[in-house]
């Protein structure tokens, strides 16, 4: 049966049993953090109940069981990406100090005034500000490559951008804005044909897509635990295993170095641990470990064949409302609905609804290039997880109409 068995999914959130202003919450903010199965929240209780000890150093008992658990996360992460060697796994505090990482090192090292950077027009602000921040510095160049009116990346005019100057493609697997599904494995053939790398940010793919940085053929591929049914402050930055070991370390401090010395200067350990300096997340890396057990006890094509149920459902039902457009309509585009309504400012709708128990987005979701594009400065975001139900989507829906009616 492919259907997926969305009652029993629901049971493992708490959260979803919650009231908001005396109505039975409906959460479709998924985009921006995405709920906790009970599993996860378990994991991280029993950490700090039991274990809760430094990891990598000591030689006792909690030390140990810390370590062999947090490594054994790592191992989880190389598998649901299918990254070939657990050393190419970095872990972060989200995609955006993945990308940061990726700028600050592989970036400041290799790139030089006059190169170029790819980066696409529908790119979150933390794939975009880094790569002005240095390229400001350094005087590389930072060209844009186009959508179409469905948000769709035009290929055409990206393999027209290339030059012999073209260092890296920076670029989003799934937009957080609209939705739209990037062809990855195509977009990095093009950019190694030309040379160049391919930095992916895969915050909104993780938990949509499935996703293998082997058949990708990605040099980079970032993504964050909170919108994967994990913690918030930890993400991970994966890496080609000998692209990293020839990257300069960015943070220095613990955990991070071989030797320490006055007189010879210091020596840096191994990847992955020559880019975890400090102590990490260990509760947050322990839990993403179970989210993504969790994500791949469903099955991502079956989560996916759900959300797309929902997204069709949005769809059909938000096109009935007189004057609301929907921003983004890339075929086969992940559960994020954005759409604008005439005489309505989002704002007000986000404010609103909120009020009838509908949690959405509202804003530029940090993407402002992409809504300027499009000539608004903000859209409505509903977005969908394998909690969410048609159901909810209707009373999303007749919430909107009575939020729409009370606004104009
Ligand atoms: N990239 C995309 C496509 C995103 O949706 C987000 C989160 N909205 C980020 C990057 C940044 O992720 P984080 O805030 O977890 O670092």
């Amino acid at each position: 049966d492919l259907m997926l068995d969305v009652a029993k999914v629901r049971s493992d959130f708490p959260i979803l049993d919650r009231e908001v202003h005396g109505k039975p919450l409906v959460y479709l903010d998924n985009a921006a953090t995405c709920q906790t199965p009970r599993q996860v929240i378990e994991v991280f209780d029993d950490y700090y109940r039991r274990y809760n000890a430094n990891i990598h150093r000591g030689l006792h008992t909690l030390s140990d069981e810390a370590t062999s658990a947090f490594e054994r996360s790592r191992d989880k992460v190389r598998a649901f990406i299918n990254a070939r060697e657990i050393r190419e796994i970095i872990f972060t505090r989200g995609t955006t100090e993945a990308i940061n990482l990726v700028a600050n090192t592989w970036g400041r090292a290799n790139l030089k005034a006059g190169d170029e950077v790819l980066v696409s027009q529908l790119e979150h602000h933390s794939n975009i500000v880094p790569w002005q921040l240095l390229a400001k510095e350094i005087g590389f160049t930072i060209k844009v490559i186009p959508v179409d009116e469905r948000g769709v990346l035009d290929q055409a005019a990206y393999r027209d951008l290339f030059t012999e100057r073209t260092r890296l493609v920076a670029v989003n697997h799934v937009s957080n804005a609209f939705g739209t599904v990037n062809p990855v494995s195509e977009m990095a053939s093009v950019a190694h044909s030309h040379g160049a790398l391919i930095l992916v940010d895969g915050a909104q793919a993780a938990p949509h897509e499935q996703v293998d940085v082997v058949a990708m053929d990605a040099d980079f591929y970032a993504f964050s635990g909170h919108k994967v049914y994990g913690p918030t402050g930890v993400g991970v930055l994966y890496g080609k295993a000998a692209l990293l070991e020839a990257m300069p370390p960015w943070q220095g401090g613990g955990e991070m170095i071989k030797t320490v010395s006055f007189e010879a200067g210091s020596t840096f350990a191994d990847i992955p641990h020559k880019f975890e300096a400090g102590t990490p997340a260990i509760a947050e890396v322990i839990a993403l470990g179970s989210a993504l057990d969790w994500v791949s006890g469903i099955g991502l094509p079956l989560i996916r064949a759900w959300e797309h149920r929902l997204t069709e459902h949005a769809t059909k039902e938000l096109s009935r409302i007189d004057g609301l457009r929907i921003l983004g309509t890339a075929p086969g585009k992940a559960a994020v609905m954005s759409f604008v309504v005439e005489g309505a400012h989002s704002q007000d709708i986000g404010l609103l609804i909120d009020q009838l128990g509908v949690a959405i987005r509202t804003g530029h979701h940090c993407a402002q290039p992409l809504l300027a594009h499009f000539g608004v400065d903000a859209t409505c975001r509903a977005s969908f997880a394998a909690y969410n139900t048609p159901e909810e989507i209707d009373i999303f829906v007749e919430s909107l109409e009575r939020v729409i009616g009370m606004v104009r």
